[in-house]
């Protein structure tokens, strides 16, 4: 039968058309229906919002911002506000398309969504940064709420602009609304353990991997690019927990090695008395960031930024494990050449999807006005992380494939169970 063609969309952006890839290929994988790829390969909004800002000077000027939500089919949608000044719809939309699989991968009831500001914040006073946040939470507002989508902490926002969120929206609906922000300060409804929950989602799953490859983690070699959150703490817990020995990290301003091994807890201490980088560590030597990535360690923890690991590099690459810490770390390219080496890549939307599912337990608590405890907390991540990650791994056998489209495959499995249960409305 011939297709009518009734609807012709526009392409979004480049980016969001690679995300669009990584989604068909596994899709058609696992031969999912024509209806649910046409639906899932679009999000489901997108406010565009331009306002006006104050500033200290008595000059208004105009910022955009954009919340995305690309599925709601499982639940309402969560993911990050990043405040940055090469913002644009095509990134925003590509991040929220990807929440809606790191949310369905790890079984969390939450779809997809994004939200960003165009501006750069250093260039803001205090008070002036308040403004452009409260203002903007307010003109997003008609899509939020604890049950529709629930933002959280990205690029260049933190615990205080999520209190402020908080407030704004408390105050526009007149009643106090916990859970309609995660990431807050841990005294107005922040949940212990968020800030090490990526690291430590990074260090279980790591733990994981060597399991099911037969490598004790004990004692063995880990390199870890970016010392900011997730790498600082990654480091930390994979040493001081699992006994690996890290013999090498990096962040903006160079690496540093030590085969023996370094003091992890010393390393972080020199960091944020050295004005919060690691360049000049005594007790170690100088490399570069391309020599941290090709060292001769068992354990690759990519923390920094996307794209790290491109085709050259990847040639040089001689970790048997690479744990993807940071967002789309490995270019398409590169993975080609690595899977072919045979190393074994734990992909972000499961690696680090650690911040989410205790972005998830702060929602959980804020809702049901009931704090939990850090051990409760920590025991529970490691709970879902190590299942998830077996589902995943369980898949990758099964379909005879790489751990980043087992994951794919994992997520669109779980949203499309719910399209196909919640149908298409109105039918
Ligand atoms: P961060 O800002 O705390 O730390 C980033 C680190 O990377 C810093 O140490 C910085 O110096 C380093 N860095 C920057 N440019 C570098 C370069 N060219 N070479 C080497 N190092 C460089 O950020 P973060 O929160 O740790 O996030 C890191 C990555 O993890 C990002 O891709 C982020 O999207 C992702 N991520 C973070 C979380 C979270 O909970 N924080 C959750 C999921 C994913």
């Amino acid at each position: 039968m011939e297709e009518r063609q009734l609807a012709k969309l526009e392409p979004i952006g480049p980016l969001y058309e690679m995300a669009q890839h990584q989604f068909l290929k596994a899709a058609e994988l696992i031969g999912l229906e024509e209806n649910i790829k046409r639906f899932l390969l679009w999000p489901q909004r997108i406010l565009t919002v331009h306002f006006p800002v104050m500033m200290d000077d008595g000059e208004v000027h105009v910022f955009v911002g954009y919340r995305v939500q690309h599925s709601t089919a499982r639940g309402p949608a969560k993911g990050g506000i990043r405040y940055h000044p090469n913002v644009n719809l095509d990134e925003v939309a590509s991040l929220a398309f990807w929440m809606t699989w790191k949310c369905a991968v790890m079984n969390l009831p939450f779809g997809g969504g994004k939200g960003g500001v165009k501006v750069d914040p250093k260039k803001l006073s205090e008070r002036e940064l308040e403004r452009l946040s409260r203002r903007f939470f307010s003109e997003i507002q008609i899509m939020i709420g604890p049950n529709r989508d629930i933002p959280a902490p990205d690029v260049n926002t933190n615990s205080q602009i999520m209190a402020w969120f908080m407030d704004t929206y408390s105050m526009n609906v007149g009643a106090t609304s916990l859970g309609v922000v995660t990431g807050k300060p841990v005294d107005l409804g922040g949940s212990e353990g968020r800030n090490e929950a990526t690291g430590r989602g990074v260090a279980i799953v790591a733990n994981e991997a060597c399991d099911v490859l037969g490598m004790d983690i004990k004692g063995a070699t880990v390199a870890v690019q970016g010392f900011g959150n997730v790498g600082s703490f990654a480091a930390k817990i994979i040493s001081e927990e699992y006994g690996a020995k890290v013999v090498a990290v990096s962040d903006i301003s160079g690496g540093i090695y030590n085969p023996e091994g370094l003091d992890i807890e010393d390393l972080i201490r020199y960091r944020d008395e050295n004005g919060g980088i690691i360049k000049g560590y005594p007790k170690a030597q100088p490399i570069t960031n391309e020599e941290l990535l090709t060292l001769d360690v068992d354990i690759l923890i990519p923390a920094a930024l996307e794209n790290a690991i491109n085709a050259e590099i990847a040639k040089d690459v001689k970790a048997k494990i690479i744990v993807e810490g940071a967002n789309g770390p490995t270019t398409e390219e590169a993975e080609k050449i690595l899977l072919e080496k045979g190393v074994f890549i734990i992909p972000d939307i499961l690696a680090n999807a650690g911040g989410v599912t205790v972005s998830y337990f702060e929602w959980v608590q804020d809702l049901q006005s009931f704090f939990w405890d850090i051990d409760d907390i920590r025991k529970k991540l490691k709970k879902m992380m190590v299942r998830e990650f077996g589902e995943v791994y369980k898949t990758k056998k099964k379909y005879d494939t790489d751990m980043r489209t087992a994951a794919y495959i994992v997520a669109i499995e779980r949203v499309a169970t719910a399209v196909r249960r919640r149908g298409y409305y109105p039918m």
